[in-house]
């Protein structure tokens, strides 16, 4: 049996010298066999190296039988390649067959001329996610993540981990996933918000939370799902937005950095190219931004007019970030602190789609009493959040970005679902 305890990955094949004997496995991408040499396509999680066997390779007919996507693991011993000037390949010493892939495939996933449609490769994603570019994206998220955590703790966040199980939605009933739980409801938590918050209440000054949100939005969109990661942030003692914005560009601006410094193989692979915007982003007061529109000035900017601003914004400012500011009341949440009927609010604007919202809370009880009632809501609904209000509330603010959103707009991706690896929507809940 080969030893796959001494196994390197494809990718160092390049790097050994020749003559020496290596270890790899993976999968049977492609098998063919010419005149007295047969040839593999051996795939991995770092790329490609071909196998050949020639005459001195007993087993040559066994060669046949492997079928497409197999697994199998490989002695081989390393030769320059005759088909790439430079590169290396393999010849094989000795093969074995650790999992044999039925025929055909439930779907192509390389190769094929026409792309298989979303939906059935999400069906089958175990096996699109085996595209080199698929998992790509995958390797980016996992750049994108870690910069995030290695901002935040610079900046001295705490992370925290919160409840996704709660009684009641900060972000409006009616998109609320219930649940029985003991002969009692609880809905699964549509963002972090309350939660956050009541952390700036005991005093953890700056706190952030990676994690999923759940929200029964029937939207069939581009950037919709019923589960969603998102990272909260939420911060103390603040004099307004500017400290949130200030915070939130620096952070896009580190994350674009590190993908575009750790994530080169991938970015070529998916044949993109990253801008970093410059600082600091404009920002655009939702008054001022329904001029630019030509609407009315307390329109709601959705996706359409979202990306009608950007291509304002990219042909005034030369740029895909920035900030949308000062929302009317109408839309902006009870929570939100409030300069008259303006709301302290910002939402980030980059590369044409909203990925973060945010703002100033009101922290002064009577205030969100009263914001409460304005709503039109009974304040007796919201107790479990207000009464913490009571009791020492410091100046805070924060922001909710969506990862997927982050993921999907950095990578100009069509659909949200394509940076996600299980994404749950309308229609799905399975694999
Ligand atoms: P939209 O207007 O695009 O529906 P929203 O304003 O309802 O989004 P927020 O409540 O502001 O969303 O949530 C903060 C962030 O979380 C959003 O900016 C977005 O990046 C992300 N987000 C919100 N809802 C979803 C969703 N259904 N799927 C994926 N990401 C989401
Ligand atoms: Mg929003």
């Amino acid at each position: 049996m080969i030893n796959l305890s001494k196994r390197i990955p494809t990718s160092d094949v390049q790097k050994i010298k020749i003559g020496s004997e290596v270890i790899v496995a993976g999968w049977v991408e492609q098998s063919k066999l010419l005149g007295k040499l047969a040839f593999l396509k051996l795939r991995d999680r770092e790329g490609y190296v071909q196998v050949v066997a020639t005459s001195n390779y007993s087993k040559m007919k066994d060669l046949n039988s492997i079928s497409r996507e197999s697994v199998v693991s490989i002695r081989g011993r390393v030769k320059k390649s005759k088909a790439r000037s430079g590169g290396k390949e393999l010849e094989l010493i000795e093969l074995n067959l650790l999992s044999k892939a039925a025929t055909p495939l439930p779907i192509e996933f390389l190769g094929n001329k026409i792309e298989t449609d979303l939906s059935k490769r999400l069906d089958y994603r175990y096996i699109d996610l085996r595209h080199p570019q698929r998992l790509a994206i995958f390797k980016i998220r996992a750049i994108i993540l870690s910069a995030i955590h290695s901002f935040m703790r610079e900046s001295k966040f705490i992370e925290i981990q919160t409840s996704k199980l709660s009684g009641a939605g900060a972000e409006g009933g009616a998109e609320l996933f219930e649940l029985p739980y003991f002969g009692k409801k609880v809905a699964l938590n549509q963002s972090q918000q309350l939660y956050k918050q009541l952390i700036m209440l005991s005093g953890f000054e700056r706190a952030y939370e990676i994690g999923t949100s759940y929200r029964a939005e029937k939207s069939h969109t581009h950037r919709h799902l019923t589960e969603f990661w998102q990272l909260d942030v939420e911060l103390s003692f603040i004099n307004g937005i500017e400290d949130i914005m200030r915070l939130q560009e620096r952070l896009l601006v580190y994350i674009l950095r590190q993908v575009k410094k750790e994530g080169k193989s991938e970015l070529e692979l998916l044949g993109k190219e990253i801008t970093v915007p410059k600082l600091p982003f404009p920002r655009i007061n939702y008054s001022d931004a329904c001029n630019l529109l030509k609407v009315k000035s307390n329109t709601d900017i959705g996706t359409e007019l979202e990306r009608k601003l950007a291509k304002i914004i990219k042909s005034k400012f030369k740029t895909d970030s920035f900030f949308l500011t000062n929302f009317p009341d109408d839309f902006t949440k009870f929570y939100a602190k409030h300069d008259e009927n303006i709301g302290r609010y910002v939402d980030l604007i980059y590369n044409s789609n909203e990925i973060s919202s945010g703002g100033q809370r009101e922290h002064n009880y009577d205030i969100l009493i009263q914001q409460i009632k304005d709503k039109g809501l009974r304040p007796k609904d919201f107790e479990f959040y207000t009464t913490p209000f009571k009791y020492g509330a410091p100046p805070h603010g924060g922001f909710g970005m969506g990862i997927d959103r982050l993921v999907t707009f950095i990578l100009d991706l069509p659909n949200i679902r394509e940076g996600v690896l299980f994404p749950r929507d309308v229609d799905r809940i399975g694999p």
